[in-house]
Formats: C-alpha cells, sequence, structure tokens
C-alpha cells in the first residue's frame, strides 16, 4: 500500500502570519526571507514542525506560493529534506467564480486518485465540494488557524486520517 500524499501550505500552518505582530508564538524562530527583489517578508517558523511532520507516515509536498523557495528558505528552518512541489503555474492567485480556492485543482491533479491530506488556512465549503467531485480517493482537507499555526491537535487528526487509508 502506497503512502499517502500530505501538501503542505506555508503561510498559515508553517508561518503563523496572523498573530499578533509583536507576538511570536512559543517556539518559534525569525528568518527574514528574500524571495523577490525588494524588502525581505519576515516569516515566523517553528524547528519542531519537520521532525513532527516527516515522523506522520505521508509523503510530504509543497503545495504554496513559496512553490520550489519553500526548499530554500523554509525546509532547512524546520528540519524538512528538499520535497517536490505543486507547480501552480498561470493558476497562482487566479481566483475562480466558483468559490473554489486556486490550488484545488492543481493539488487534485497532482494526486492523480492517490490518498491525500491538504493543510492550509484558506480551504472552504467549496474545497470540500470540488474534491468530493473530482478526485475518487480519500481526501482530508484540514484548516488550521492562521494565527496560531499547526500544533498537536493537527498533528493528532492527520494521524487519523492517515490510520484509515
Ligand atoms: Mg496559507
Amino acid at each position: 500500500m502506497s503512502r499517502p500524499l500530505l501538501f503542505l501550505d506555508v503561510d498559515g500552518p508553517l508561518n503563523p502570519w496572523a498573530a499578533q505582530p509583536e507576538r511570536r508564538p512559543e517556539g518559534y524562530t525569525t528568518i527574514r526571507a528574500t524571495v523577490r527583489p525588494g524588502r525581505p517578508l519576515r516569516v515566523w517558523l517553528n524547528p519542531a514542525h519537520g521532525p513532527s511532520l516527516l515522523a506522520l507516515g505521508y509523503d510530504l509536498c509543497w503545495a504554496t506560493t513559496w512553490m520550489d523557495a519553500a526548499n530554500r528558505w523554509i525546509a532547512p528552518v524546520i528540519g524538512l529534506p528538499e520535497l517536490p512541489y505543486v507547480d501552480f503555474g498561470d493558476g497562482l492567485f487566479v481566483e475562480r467564480p466558483d468559490g473554489v480556492h486556486w490550488k484545488t485543482a492543481a493539488i487534485v491533479e497532482y494526486a492523480a486518485g492517490r490518498p491525500f491530506a491538504w493543510v492550509d488556512d484558506e480551504q472552504s465549503g467549496a474545497d470540500d465540494t470540488y474534491v468530493a467531485d473530482h478526485h475518487p480517493g480519500p481526501a482530508l482537507l484540514h484548516h488550521v488557524n492562521p494565527r496560531i499555526g499547526l500544533r498537536e491537535p493537527d498533528l493528532t487528526a492527520l494521524r487519523e486520517f492517515r490510520a484509515t487509508v
């Protein structure tokens, strides 16, 4: 039996961007990433996240606007190896009239029927419906609060889903 995929968003689950600016959550470290020309982005990252995610028994894959830049800026800080990533291409940030997130169709296509979990701070019911209609295998769309980031209850949910596929 093959391992399920785990699609990982960065901003929200790994970088709790919506936390109060003066209150970096406990356990996090700060990096300043210069992904594009201009002012560096302040990013909070938790070095415990990588080992926790690796222990879940999934094949990890970035599903983030950072795309391959996540391997340069995020992975080394949180203890992840270089990971594959979903290439959103021209679909990056392109809103759909039906309310389905712009990542969703690309994620479903990437999964190609394999069971997957998707950790993000932006899914909605429209995404659950889209996945149910277009993805033949099991899927868990797991929402993480971007003020808090990924925590133990989220890991528990991922473990429980993992045990069912
Ligand atoms: Mg996000």
